[in-house]
This record gives C-alpha cells, structure tokens and sequence, in this order.
C-alpha cells in the first residue's frame, strides 16, 4: 500500500465508518477504508451469544440503509446484526481494506501521513470511527484474585457453558452486567451481582415501548450542546434494560427474590475474600427514581398532547435488601466476568487535538485540526451518535463539512428554543 494517497481515509468498518463511506461514496470523493479486522468486527466479536440489541430495530436507520425487515418494533441478535452490517457494505461496495491497522496517525504539510501495518499513506483528510468501545477495563484489583478463579471481561463473554461449573461474580450493573447477569440467572446459575450506580430505564409504558416515547417528545433529536454539562452527560452510564424474548425491563430486585446475590459496588479483593461497599439500596432505589422520572416525563407529554393511552401503574418494589453481607468468600466462586467498561485508545494519534482527559476536542465531529474528524462517539452530537439511530446524520454532516472548501470548524448551533419535556437527567446515558 505504500506510496498510496487518497482524498480521505476513513478508519475502522463498523457501522460508523461505513455510514462515513456511504457518504462520501455517494458525492463520489474518493477514498478508503482501513478495517483492523472484519466489517463489523466489534458486533461479530465482543457480543455474547444470547446478546440482542436494546434499541428497536427501527432505529436501525444506516444511511441508504433502513432496517427493512419484518419486526422493526423487535430487537436484532448478535448474528443478524452482522448481517445488517454486511448486507449495508454489499450494497454499495465500499472501499474497505480489511485486515490493515492504522498504528500512526501525523500531520503533514498536504494533510496527513498514516502508517499501516500495510505501509504508510497519505490522506487529504482523515476520519476516525474507530468505536467507542475500544480497551477493556479491569481493575487493578482482579489480581488479588486467587489463580483457580477464571476471569473474563464482558467482551469476551459468549455463554454460561463457556464458564467453569459454579458459581459466578459479575461485577457491574451497567447494560453488559445486568444482561449478563441475566442470561447466566436463567442458565440455572448461583449469580452474585457487585451493582453499582447505573440508571433503569423501562421497556414499556402506557403501550408503547419507551424508546418509542421518547422519539415521539423529540429526545433523540436534541444536541448536547442543549444540555448544560456536555462532560457529564457524555461520561454516563447506560441505563438498563432489555430487548431479549421481545423486549422486557431488567429488574435486579426480581433476580434477588428468584435467588440472585446482590451486593454494593466491590470495593477489595484480600484474605480469601471479595468485599463490598453499603450502597446496594441507595444504587437500587436510584435506578427506579430514573425509571419513574422517564415515566413523569411521558406522563406529562401524553396529558399535553391530549394522546389516548392506557393509564399504567408504577411499580413497586418486588425485593429490599435487608443485611446484604459485604464479603463474599473467594473460594466459592468459580468465575469473576468483568463487566467495568471499556476505555479509548487513541495513542497513535499523534495530532494535538485532545483535552486534558484524553477526549478529543471537536464540535460534531470536526475537530480544530483542518481535515481531522471523528465519527461514532457517544454523544458526538445527539444521544444517537454512538449507536445505531444517530450516526447517519452524523455521517451526513460531517461529509458536507469535507465536500465544503473550508476546512474551519463551524461554530456551535444555538439550543433549540422550542419546549423540551423534562427527561431525567440520569436517562442521558452514553
Ligand atoms: C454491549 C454493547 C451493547 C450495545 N447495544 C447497542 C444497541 O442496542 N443499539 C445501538 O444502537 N448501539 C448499541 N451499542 C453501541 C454501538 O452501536 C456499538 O458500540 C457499535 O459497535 C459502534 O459502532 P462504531 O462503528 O462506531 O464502532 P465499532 O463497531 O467499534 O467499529 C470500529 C471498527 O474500527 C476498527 N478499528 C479500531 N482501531 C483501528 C485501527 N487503529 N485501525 C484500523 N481499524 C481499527 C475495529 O476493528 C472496528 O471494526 C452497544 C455497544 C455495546 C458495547
């Protein structure tokens, strides 16, 4: 590949990079696209079996690309995903080199010089959609672990059978550790759950699903810079919930009643045991205020817009934890999955365009650095600019920005000044 050029190079083919190529194919600016591994990778990978998406599937909106299928008020699995995502790259046959990871990202005095482990070439402009989800993260603390406990991180999770025999730990409530935690539950296995402070969001309510709701009151459309603190809201957990069987909420108090272990946060690993923080009925009660704040805020759409739909009652609490121990013994687990995250890994851009926190400094995307952008971020600029429903206009934008001669990046649009309904703050997860 050495010695190549091209008007732009666009990094990574999921769904973000191949929104970005759709784009550009479509206004015919040339370019490539540089695949570490397969199209869709992270879906075909770093998802377990059981796994199915959380939003509905028609959300699922790639640009050209609508979900076209028979249930778009279901929830793709992990594999039709991946065939989603292949039949988008059929479609129009974009430039992807598969196979080839960019390892260094500089500036030159005609754009950029990108090394490959294919050899090195230029690039007019560059867009990373390299995922949000890039590095597991696992406590320094999991090495306190005695060796006979097998660990995995979420992303390597595929099923309870791939685990050893026992019971298991998952530590983590966001959406990976509850729906994990689940599919281990109804496998017939002993589960403590460490949880911590993510929001819950229903599935359901007054007969549509939430998502639906919210599409409705315009939430998927407002821009971060409508919300005061942009860091904050980037930084948020998911709120949890499930699109398994059709679509249901998750509701830990219900696990712990049908035999779940619920703990606090895990706080240490030391003398045989794992140790837990107090919170459990804070983190519990915190999760149901976020569900039933969403709910006040359809409430009040739905008495405002005069919509006829079922009154629904609130929910009650199935479970309260009454002395939770803290301390779980070490021996009696079998297998610890990890479900804490994952962090960026932009090391080998070597181009000054990150803040103090190692995020990258842009406004949808465009960074300072003419001809730098970014694509596929949580919140790049809508709630569904990591995921499925957002990223399209995303893509759109930022092909616009290339196309257009300047390379200066657009001053912020102003807030919306319509009537937003109040959604919970905890609800503006990544
Ligand atoms: C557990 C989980 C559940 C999710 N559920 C939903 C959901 O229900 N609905 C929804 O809309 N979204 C969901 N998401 C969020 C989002 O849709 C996914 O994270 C999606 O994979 C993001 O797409 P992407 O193209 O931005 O990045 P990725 O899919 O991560 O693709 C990035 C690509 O870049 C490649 N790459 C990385 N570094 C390099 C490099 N240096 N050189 C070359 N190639 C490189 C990778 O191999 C990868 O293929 C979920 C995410 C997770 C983790």
């Amino acid at each position: 590949m050495s010695g190549r050029r091209h008007a732009v190079v666009v990094i990574g083919a999921g769904q973000a990079g191949l929104s970005m190529s759709h784009c550009l194919t479509r206004r015919g600016v040339d370019h490539v696209v540089l695949e570490r591994d397969r199209v869709g990778h992270e879906w075909r990978a770093r998802r377990w079996d059981s796994f199915c998406l959380v939003t509905p599937n028609w959300q699922c909106r790639l640009p050209g690309f609508p979900y076209a299928g028979t249930d778009p008020d279901g929830f793709m699995r992990r594999d039709e995903i991946v065939r989603y995502l292949e039949d988008y790259a059929a479609s129009f046959g974009p430039p992807v080199l598969e196979g080839v990871t960019a390892t260094r990202l500089t500036a030159s005095g005609t754009g950029f010089e990108l090394e490959t482990g294919a050899g090195t070439i230029g690039a007019g402009q560059v867009v990373v959609a390299t995922g949000p989800y890039q590095e597991p993260v696992i406590p320094r603390m999991a090495e306190r672990i005695p060796p006979g406990v097998t660990q995995i991180h979420s992303g390597d999770y595929r099923d309870p059978g791939a685990l050893p025999p026992g019971e298991v730990l998952v530590v983590g409530s966001g959406q990976s550790g509850c729906q994990i935690a689940e599919d281990l539950h109804l496998a017939g296995r002993r589960v403590h759950l460490a949880v911590g402070s993510a929001p819950r969001v229903s599935r359901f309510y007054r007969g549509r699903d939430v998502v639906a709701w919210l599409d409705l009151m315009g939430y998927y459309e407002r821009p971060i810079e409508s919300f005061a603190d942009h860091d904050a809201i980037r930084a948020r957990a998911n709120h949890y919930v499930t699109g398994r069987d059709g679509g249901r909420d998750i509701d830990l108090r219900a696990f712990a009643r049908d035999g779940m272990r619920l703990y606090g946060r895990l706080a240490g690993v030391g003398d045989g045991r794992f140790t837990f923080g107090g919170g459990l009925e804070r983190d519990l009660d915190h999760a149901d205020a976020v569900s039933d704040g969403v709910k006040d805020s359809i409430d009040a759409f739905v008495a405002d817009h005069g919509i006829q739909a079922p009154a629904e009652p609130r929910y009650v609490p199935v479970w309260r934890p009454e002395g939770t121990p803290d301390h779980l013994d070490t021996a009696r687990v079998a297998a610890v999955v990890w479900c804490t995250g994952f962090r960026r890994d932009y090391r080998w851009i070597r181009v000054p365009v990150f803040d103090g926190t190692g995020y990258p400094s842009h406004h949808r995307g465009v960074t300072r650095v003419p001809g730098l952008y970014f694509l596929g971020l949580p919140w790049l600029h809508t709630w569904g600019s990591g995921r499925f429903s957002g990223v399209a206009a995303d893509a759109e934008h930022l092909a616009r920005h290339i196309g257009s001669s300047g390379h200066h990046a657009p001053r912020p649009a102003a807030a919306p000044s319509g009537h937003h309904y109040f959604v919970h703050p905890e609800l503006l997860g990544t």
